[in-house]
């Protein structure tokens, strides 16, 4: 496929975006009706033609991830002949589950990720480390990979745990990255590692860290502490990008930093409340997302559980393609306390802020009257436990049950994986939150 990002849609005005979009959805509709069993029934009834307007799309049903998992050899879209890639999605968001992908997907998917790099300013002149995982089940190492590929610059496959001395000083002498692509506690691992073996970051030809996986932004689009440190560690501008296996899609912000843009032409985005409306620019809701052009699994108004919002009016770098905030948090790990929703973004932010803070676990149960109970374990000094709280209730606007505690209990806790998770949700029934 040419990379050619002129012909992206983002860069048309609000009403062309819309204008094209409504024949998008007709023809994805005609797609997924055609060709997936589950949506000729999930969608009995439903024609092409009965999306006019843009609001119409709100009459369509929602596809969840439970029906994913309940009847996902139904959604399939093209014959076993013509998948050329299996991967399992994370558990997070339940179960995993597998999910299949055409040589026509692999090659969107790369397109969008290219898209969001051209977009932060990447060029061919661009040397790209990419400090991810290629390996396992991931989409997410091999998207960013050929995305960068795609965009001609030159690309290196670093991996993740690079900490041999050599291998470090090597890397940055003779390939001299100018991009580095990976989770931001990774980034900042080695940068820790390379000023720990003498090796200057700061001072390093990397100009941009394009971050996945955690967030880097405050619900008011500010850098959080750690795209702060890394920014500093790096001297570097941090980029976000946010993506799910399910949807194959990819939202990433630009120069500007006002939320994270959706390229139109290969997905519809939505922000729904509880019972499934619309909600206003900038109010908290549910991602919904219509991936556009798939293949293996075509997906229709695809309720992803991640909390964020939609950033009013159009973005000053001239992109008129809609944006999202941050993700606050799976809908499934919000909480209450004293009849506030607390969303597990800002408070795992206001933990990462607080330095003397060396680790930490959220754990949700339920108590005797099914309400949410919180603890906050966290590997700090006894001394700073005050200093914790307080940043703890600027964030939330409550006050959490904060213990200390060290980084064995809080690794014990998490059962061995070895991945940092800020949260442990020990509920036995959710509680239907309003947001
Ligand atoms: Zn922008």
């Amino acid at each position: 496929m040419d990379f050619r990002p002129g012909l992206s849609w983002e860069f048309l005005s609000r009403e062309e975006i819309e204008e094209k979009s409504v024949r998008a959805l007709r023809n994805h509709i005609r797609h997924v009706k055609e060709y997936s069993e589950f949506y000729r029934t999930h969608l009995s009834g439903v024609t092409p033609d009965d999306i006019t307007d843009i609001a119409d799309i709100a009459e369509l049903p929602f596809t969840t991830r439970e029906e994913l998992a309940a009847h996902s050899s139904r959604f399939l879209g093209v014959p076993a002949p013509q998948v050329v890639e299996t991967v399992i999605t994370g558990g997070t968001g339940g179960a995993p589950l597998p999910f299949i992908f055409t040589a026509s997907d692999l090659e969107r998917i790369a397109y969008n990720h290219a898209l969001h790099f051209h977009g932060t300013g990447i060029t061919e002149r661009d040397r790209i480390m990419l400090l991810l995982s290629l390996d396992r089940y991931a989409l997410e190492g091999m998207a960013h990979y050929r995305g960068a590929v795609m965009t001609s610059a030159n690309s290196m496959r670093v991996g993740i745990g690079v900490t041999e001395p050599e291998e470090l000083r090597n890397n940055l002498r003779f390939f001299r990255p100018t991009v580095l692509i990976g989770n931001p506690s990774v980034l900042r691992a080695a940068a820790l590692d390379c000023e720990e073996k003498g090796i200057t970051t700061a001072g390093s030809p990397v100009a941009k860290l394009v971050c996945t996986d955690e967030g880097v932004y405050t619900r008011e689009l500010k850098c959080n502490a750690m795209a702060q440190s890394i920014a500093a560690l790096w001297g570097a501008e941090v980029f976000s990008l946010y993506s799910t296996t399910e949807t194959a899609v990819a939202y990433g912000d630009c120069p500007v930093h006002s939320g994270l843009h959706a390229h139109p032409e290969l997905v519809y985005t939505e922000i729904v409340d509880d019972d499934g409306k619309p909600v206003p620019d900038g109010t908290i809701g549910e991602l919904v997302a219509t991936p556009l052009g798939v293949e293996g699994v075509p997906l229709l108004r695809y309720r992803t559980g991640d909390m964020t919002f939609k950033v009013p009016g159009n973005c000053s770098c001239g992109r008129n393609s809609c944006r999202i905030g941050p993700i606050l948090g799976r809908k499934s790990q919000l909480f209450t306390c004293n009849g506030t929703v607390v969303y597990p973004l800002p408070l795992t932010n206001a933990l990462d802020s607080v330095e003397e803070v060396k680790d930490y676990l959220v754990i949700l149960e339920n108590d005797s009257g099914r309400a949410d109970s919180v603890t906050i374990q966290v590997a700090a000094p006894p001394a700073a436990l005050q200093k914790i709280s307080a940043a703890i209730h600027e964030a939330t606007g409550v006050h959490l049950q904060t213990l200390v505690s060290n980084i064995p209990t809080i690794q014990s806790l998490r059962k061995g994986n070895s991945k940092k998770i800020p949260i442990l949700d020990r509920r036995e029934s959710r509680q239907k939150v309003p947001v």
